[in-house]
């Protein structure tokens, strides 16, 4: 019989890195395994627009493909996207940066930030970032060799950042701070006051400040504010930013990072070597999002504000403490008055009445006691979903 070349005794080392064996799987991953083995799930889990892509901006993918454009581009991304880029963070953020050497375009935000900390972070550096929180950051951090340092956020400050809070984590090690605002999974946002006491530790410390604003067109109470247009944080900040929520673009896997030279040159580095460029069909797509999205992007949030409204309602009426979020298409309610934890109230939903919510842990140890549930949901569903969850809540009270 021939040998098996792949037979693993024959490895006498691991197979797999430390620092990678040691991550561990998405929480958010583990827990829709199951919800995908049963029927009729109501799923308030996916953090992603329910709205397809709008049509102009399909089309000018498809018409991107009929006429040929199926190479690669520059590794920086197209620049005619770079400058219309650079136009709409200027109108819409008041930052200027140049489109020829300050600006990238990324695979989604999620490489941005890969890169982004894979050329900032030496082994043994601190990243702070705020917890409850993407579940991607902490284990950027670890992929990069760095050490992630959690700064936690409370429903009493509506899931703001208590700038003394953030001032408690500070050490000689500490080099980035990463922040989401408006949040996923809590949808805070932070007031231009808030962000200015930050933006004064992170110039007291010599932080640099990485932003994912992904979710910034989502703001439904007040202006957003980007930290990067504050005094003395322009060129110690990284600006990231997409066009998976705002645009309904998650599938294109188009963002870009904004920042000064020196770090884009370094991120796009690393860009170059593991990506080369963002999808040619993806990058001209994006274009015409830019050029013509918007009114299609404002139709999409005042829905979301609609559901939003209509959600947050609904649980509050079935007993759960659930504060208005500001921003993103999520809401936090604290499921803490039901006496059981964020997972087995998961759990006991799914099999009692089968509505899919994610457990708050699976963002950081301070989301114990909240469920995170999106509401870019059909108004039918976020309606039977709370009629669902209230009938729960009500049996446990009998039991
Ligand atoms: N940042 C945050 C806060 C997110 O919630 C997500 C997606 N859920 C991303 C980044 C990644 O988005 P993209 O599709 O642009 O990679």
């Amino acid at each position: 019989m021939m040998k098996n070349m792949n037979d693993s005794k024959s490895v006498r080392r691991p197979l797999v890195a430390d620092h990678i064996k040691d991550l561990p799987k998405s929480g958010i991953r583990a827990f829709f395994d199951l919800v995908n083995t049963m029927d009729d799930v109501i799923s308030l889990g996916v953090g992603e627009p329910d709205f397809t892509t709008p049509w102009t901006i399909r089309e000018s993918g498809i018409f991107s493909l009929e006429k040929g454009h199926t190479s690669y581009t520059s590794n920086l991304g197209t620049i005619a996207l770079r400058r219309e880029i650079c136009d709409y963070v200027a109108s819409d953020y008041h930052v200027q940066y140049s489109p020829e050497n300050e600006c990238i375009v990324t695979v989604g935000v999620s490489e941005a930030l890969d890169i982004a900390i894979r050329a900032l972070v030496n082994p043994g550096d601190e990243v702070i970032y705020t917890e409850p929180c993407f579940v991607s950051y902490p284990a950027e951090v670890r992929m990069a060799h760095g050490v992630p340092v959690p700064v936690e956020t409370y429903a009493k400050d509506g899931f703001a950042l208590d700038p003394e809070v953030l001032r408690s984590k500070i050490t000689p090690r500490s080099r980035v701070l990463l922040l989401n605002f408006p949040c996923n999974p809590t949808g805070a946002v932070m007031s231009q006051e808030g962000l200015e006491k930050i933006a004064e530790i992170a110039i007291e410390n010599d932080l640099v400040v990485i932003t994912d604003e992904i979710y910034s067109e989502l703001t439904y109470e007040g202006t957003h504010v980007s930290i990067a247009s504050l005094p003395g944080m322009r060129d110690r900040t990284i600006f990231l930013h997409g066009f998976s929520k705002a645009f309904a673009m998650t599938g294109w896997r188009v963002g870009y990072a904004c920042g000064p030279h020196e770090i884009i040159d370094a991120m796009m580095k690393v860009h170059q070597y593991a990506i080369m460029c963002a999808s040619t069909t993806a990058q001209e797509a994006a274009l015409e999002a830019l050029r013509n999205g918007r009114r299609a992007m404002n139709e999409m949030r005042e829905s979301y504000r609609e559901r939003r409204n209509l959600m947050v309602a609904g649980f509050n009426r079935i007993g759960l403490d659930c504060l208005m979020p500001k921003g993103a298409f999520y809401t936090f309610p604290s499921i803490a008055s039901t006496g059981l934890s964020s997972t087995e109230f998961a759990e006991e939903l799914l099999r009692a009445e089968r509505v899919a919510v994610v457990p708050g842990p699976a963002f950081g140890a301070c989301g114990e006691g909240f469920v995170r549930c999106c509401y870019a949901s059909s108004a039918e569903d976020i309606i039977e979903a709370i009629e669902r969850i209230g009938r729960f809540v009500a049996s446990l009270k009998r039991r």
